[in-house]
């Protein structure tokens, strides 16, 4: 197999590890795509209750659709299907460099198989289908349990940056994170931002300059010298003088020209900053539960939240009187 990979990266796994990973990786331009389907360590969870973020916990059926949706709306595709294996392309490890040619072929229950440039690993409970990627012993252990030996995928087998002996191949999960969700996430997150930062060294950038943070800035913070293009470059200069690549090659250019852009990118203004806000509350409610929303709110602040011609029209359809502005009815 050889020529243009399907997918930058594939993640097996929309837990709290996979998402975290695959986000990040979308956020930063990686074409990624999401498997998730399977046995899920979260879907066992009665209910959450020390994740941050959610003072009286929440249900894993509510969390797992909201990580699918940050998947999707970061940009991946998120394909509800079981990952059966993830094999070499052409069964070679020799294409090392080339970036664009896929590393992997990975093959899912029911649809066609993808190649992938880079895998993510991200399923507490199944490492199976990456059997054959490495030896059996490095991979995976064998424990004893009352006489019966059972063989796990092994926590350490990874780095705590994801990587892997083999190259593009990551993993998030299993690993010694995964046993709080809160904490698998975090893997997933630094397994995503090694992800990206790999993806661009492939691309000429190099490892120093490579690293950067995912923040979202107010542009009002942009100001003095920081709102000049000019001084981002001259600090982009005065970081790198003595680093690996030429200043003066066209390679150093290129990557300071995108070093720029990227930070530059970070920074919203307050329209923007109140539109997403926006978006945000939407995102939320739009998977609450209506009775529980009306119980936190009262049916009073809803209902002047509300076009008044709605309410009409919807009082009119179930026969209702519509409430008038001073509490009566017609
Ligand atoms: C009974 C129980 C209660 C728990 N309670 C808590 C708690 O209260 N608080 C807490 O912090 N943690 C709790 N945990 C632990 C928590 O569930 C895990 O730490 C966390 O879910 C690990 O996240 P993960 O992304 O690594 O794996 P998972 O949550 O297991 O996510 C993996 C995802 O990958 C998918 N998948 C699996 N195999 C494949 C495949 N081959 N192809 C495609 N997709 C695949 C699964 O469907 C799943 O969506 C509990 C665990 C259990 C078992």
């Amino acid at each position: 197999m050889s020529g243009v990979p399907d997918r930058d990266l594939v993640v097996v796994g929309c837990g709290p590890a996979g998402c975290a990973a695959a986000v990040f990786a979308a956020r930063d331009g990686l074409d990624v795509a999401v498997f998730d389907r399977g046995r899920s360590s979260l879907a066992r969870c009665a209910h959450l209750e020390n994740y941050p973020g959610f003072p009286a916990g929440i249900d894993v059926g509510t969390l797992s659709e909201l990580m699918r949706a940050q998947a999707e709306r970061a940009g991946c595709a998120v394909v509800e299907d079981l990952v059966e294996s993830v094999e070499r392309a052409d069964g070679a490890p020799g294409d090392a460099g080339d970036p664009d040619e896929p590393r992997f072929v990975v093959t899912p229950q029911s649809g066609d198989p993808v190649d992938a440039r880079r895998v993510v690993a991200a399923t507490r409970y199944d490492g199976e289908y990456l059997r054959g990627l490495d030896g059996d012993e490095a991979m995976f252990e064998v424990h004893d349990h009352g006489g019966e030996t059972h063989e796990h995928f092994d926590r350490e087998y990874a780095d705590r940056d994801g990587t892997t002996p083999v190259d593009g191949l990551y993993v998030a999960s299993p690993s010694e994170a995964d046993r709080q969700a809160v904490t698998a996430a975090g893997r997933g997150a630094r397994v995503g931002k090694k992800v990206v930062a790999d993806a661009r060294v492939d691309d000429g950038w190099w490892p120093a300059a490579a690293e950067g943070v995912d923040w979202v800035r107010r542009e009002a913070e942009l100001d003095g010298e920081w709102a000049d293009r000019g001084r981002w470059v001259e600090w982009f200069d005065a970081e790198h003088a003595d680093g690996p690549v030429d200043p003066n090659s066209a390679r150093f250019a290129r990557v300071r020209e995108a070093a720029v852009d990227d930070a530059l990118s970070a920074y919203v203004d307050a329209d923007e900053e109140t539109a997403r806000a926006a978006a945000g509350h939407r995102a939320l409610a739009e998977r609450l539960d209506p009775d529980a929303v009306v119980d936190a709110h009262g049916a009073d602040v809803l209902l002047d939240a509300m076009d008044d011609e709605a309410v009409a029209a919807y009082a009119g359809e179930e026969g209702l009187d519509a409430p008038q502005a001073d509490g009566g009815t017609r």
